[in-house]
């Protein structure tokens, strides 16, 4: 290691000087460089660490404890690491060292300045990236004597157990290994945020920038909503804005912490940036990108009128793959087309059409018939736009939200969980939707036509199968009961009636309020009724209200709906109507209507039960109410871990049938929101805990001859439900464009069980 100071101001830092100052130090070093407005900050470098340990005398020590270690034993591991880390803190600073560190912090300003103090560890010829988070950092320090402390604290986290493990696992030497510490300004950002040199899915040069109030750390942990500004580069102007909420935001506290505060009902809706500080933004990013030559993320504070940089790394996003070939490979001609965002294929289908962005109900009435409807998510009152639209693309949501269910039905190409069509996308831009792989391109795709899947009926018709396991449709709208029986389904396995209620504006509460029930019973019954009259002879399973009470909130009543924390887990399903009787009243007496008029194919499932005592009780509630329970066919949805274990307890009571309710039964085995795009990879239909639940359930059900289906998300997968047949289910219902393929995979699993069984007995 060459000579070299014990402390480097960034003016002084070059690009080659990462084993002295880490790389954090020497990205900061060249930011400087470039002339970009970095805060003051000099390094401790990591020579002074060196010296450190070998003026005190502790090195041999250190060292020598250290090679002794076996790290896969926790006990000395943690014991050793607790040694070497007091041994670091318990000897003063050589007077040289401490004496630099102390000049160098005077002048950075005559009354003290507030700094952070980051660790920055590196190994000869490695930037600290491969260290990354193993070491301290410190905000807001004040004083040579908490600054000092500090450094000393940064040299000892070298050792933390963590640390000391992780480099003994990847074979290195600790002796090799050093640690520089930067010690800069801490910004007391009265604004702050991070940008995008460039677009950071296409890579135009549009300049996004976010920010929010405060420090840095509340847009970074995303604790706030930002607002949203898009620069664009050619005509130097601010072509888009997106002012946020911003509830918070976060600034120092004390001598070393930090706090949230509340922000008052206007600084919460004012504009964080003026369209002259943006241009400044984006000019110093324009800086940094052609620096490196590549799109960098930054991140960046203002005080006053000035803005400082904070830090700047390459974007690794942008990507501009060709276009896939629609349909049998090599026979379309082949388009190219950018990628502009990606996310869930929800309802399969390909479309163009004109980006209209709906952030609130009112604005659907821009949605013309064919434009595209962008939204952050889809809700009851969006239904009728829904209707009109070539495609939609929603920011959040899974398979199974608002958005998915109610596509699926319509037949209309959706990507759902895309996490930023609303900012990304703009009004009136032209796009292609792939439903099918979640995928969103620029422009018009020509080819998209030949990648749109032949409609239902056609493919039901050319390919009729018939199945021992009965497969069903799911219908939630009953405008989609012609297209969904036009699959020739053998009858419906779960029509929801929340959608329907939904529909109608007002919640059920509004209509015992207003003494309107029978209006809200005449509703309810000409719906079902639609979907009964469209699958005569055959099954149709509807399922009492299950809306979560958000999804209420919106309506007219919807103000005396509970604000909840968790709504999934809250009053909703059959634990809602037993406790609302006048609510459960009101379905029960459309359902009684349609016996009476002879729909003997009526059953009805009651959703979320958790213990069997739900269905006993709701059972004899509509005794009570003048049903003949004995005759009318009453079943429950599994959808909750607890029903599946007490599924005998339930067939003891007198279930009729059960369904798997694998939407919820999912998100309640694994704690999984099944809406939440965020964690949509963990959530996994085959987990061996469900598939477990599954199995069970299908076994006991069997035994007792009770009919066993599947109405969940996971019925429409043919791999799942070849897995279910295999283990005995007696019926699964799909989504109406899934009954022809779960069909198929139906009677290939039972020839196949067919084919061994037989080859067993030859
Ligand atoms: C389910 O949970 O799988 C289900 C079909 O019900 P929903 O999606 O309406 O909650
Ligand atoms: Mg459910």
């Amino acid at each position: 290691m060459k000579e070299m100071p014990n402390v480097l101001w960034l003016e002084e830092i070059k690009k080659e000087d990462i084993p002295s100052v880490g790389g954090k130090g020497a990205s900061l070093g060249e930011m400087t460089s470039i002339g970009l407005p970095v805060p003051k900050a000099f390094v401790v470098t990591a020579q002074a660490f060196r010296r450190f340990l070998v003026e005190t005398g502790i090195e041999d020590t250190l060292f020598r404890r250290l090679e002794r270690l076996d790290v896969d034993d926790n006990g000395a591991l943690e014991s050793v690491s607790r040694e070497v880390q007091d041994l670091v803190l318990s000897v003063g600073i050589p007077d040289q060292i401490h004496e630099e560190i102390t000049d160098a912090y005077t002048r950075m300003g005559a009354n003290g300045t507030v700094v952070a103090v980051r660790s920055s560890a590196t190994a000869e010829d490695l930037p600290e990236a491969s260290f990354a988070g193993q070491q301290e950092t410190f905000l807001n320090i004040l004083g040579e004597k908490d600054l000092i402390d500090a450094v000393q604290r940064c040299w000892a986290s070298l050792y933390g157990a963590r640390a000391i493990y992780y480099r003994a696992k990847q074979g290195f030497d600790d002796r090799s290994v050093n640690i520089a510490v930067v010690v800069q300004e801490l910004i007391q950002s009265e604004k702050s945020g991070v940008m995008f040199t460039s677009h950071p899915v296409t890579g135009e040069p549009l300049t996004i920038v976010e920010g929010s109030w405060g420090l840095g750390e509340a847009v970074v942990s995303g604790s706030v909503s930002p607002d949203n500004y898009v620069f664009d580069l050619r005509s130097g102007r601010v072509v888009d804005r997106l002012i946020a909420e911003k509830e918070i935001m976060i600034v120092p506290e004390g001598r070393h912490g930090t706090k949230i505060v509340e922000l008052s009902s206007e600084q919460r809706v004012a504009p964080v940036l003026s369209e002259a500080e943006v241009a400044r933004l984006a000019t110093l990013g324009k800086i940094a990108e052609d620096h490196y030559g590549i799109p960098q993320d930054i991140e960046w504070a203002i005080v006053g009128d000035e803005v400082f940089i904070l830090q700047s790394r390459p974007i690794t996003t942008i990507k501009r793959p060709e276009i896939p070939r629609p349909g049998a490979a090599g026979k379309q001609k082949t388009a190219q087309g950018v990628v502009l965002l990606e996310g869930q294929g929800a309802s399969p289908g390909v479309a163009s059409g004109r980006v209209v962005i709906v952030r609130d109900v009112k604005d659907t009435s821009a949605v013309k018939d064919g434009d595209i409807l962008v939204t952050k998510m889809t809700n009851p009152d969006m239904v009728p736009a829904m209707r009109r639209v070539s495609a939609i693309v929603t920011d959040e949501g899974g398979m199974t939200c608002h958005a998915a269910i109610v596509s699926r039905e319509l037949g209309t190409p959706a990507v759902v969980g895309s996490k930023k069509a609303t900012k990304v996308l703009k009004d009136g831009q032209m796009i292609t939707v792939d439903g099918e792989k979640g995928i969103i391109y620029d422009g018009t795709i020509e080819t998209a036509a030949v990648a749109a899947p032949a409609p239902v009926a056609a493919v039901a018709a050319a390919a009729p199968v018939i199945t021992g396991t009965l497969v069903k449709v799911n219908v939630s709208l009953p405008e989609a009961a012609q297209r969904a029986a036009a699959t020739g389904a053998d009858g419906v396995g779960l029509l929801r009636i929340e959608h329907l209620i939904l529909g109608l504006a007002k919640t059920p509460g509004w209509y015992i309020e207003h003494g309107a029930e029978e209006e809200f019973i005449g509703e309810l019954y000409g719906g079902i009724k639609t979907v009964l009259d469209a699958f005569p002879g055959k099954p149709v399973w509807v399922r009492t209200l299950d809306a979560p009470t958000d999804e209420f909130r919106n309506m007219e009543g919807g103000e005396n709906e509970p604000a909840e924390h968790n709504p999934m887990l809250g009053w909703r399903g059959i634990r809602r109507d037993l406790r609302s009787p006048d609510q459960f009243r009101m379905q029960i007496e459309a359902f009684r209507r349609l016996w009476a008029a002879g729909y003997d194919n009526l059953g009805l499932m009651f959703p979320l039960v958790n213990h069997p005592n739900e269905f006993v009780q709701a059972r004899a509630m509509m005794e009570e109410w003048g049903v003949d329970v004995e005759k009318v066919t009453l079943g429950v949805m599994v959808e909750i871990p607890s029903s599946a274990i007490l599924i005998e307890d339930f067939i003891k009571a007198g279930i009729r049938f059960a369904s798997f309710g694998t939407n919820d039964l999912i998100q309640y085995t694994l704690a999984i929101d099944r809406n939440n795009e965020n964690v949509a990879d963990m959530y996994e239909p085959e987990h061996p805990a469900v598939l477990r639940l599954i199995d069970y359930a299908i076994k006991a059900c069997r035994e007792h001859g009770v009919e066993c289906s599947i109405c969940g998300q996971a019925g429409s997968d043919p791999r799942m439900v070849a897995w279910l047949v295999e283990h005995g289910i007696t019926s699964v219902s799909a989504n109406i464009d899934a009954v022809p393929r779960i069909r198929e995979a139906v009677a290939r699993k039972e020839r196949q069980i067919l084919l061994d069984a037989a080859r067993r007995n030859a």
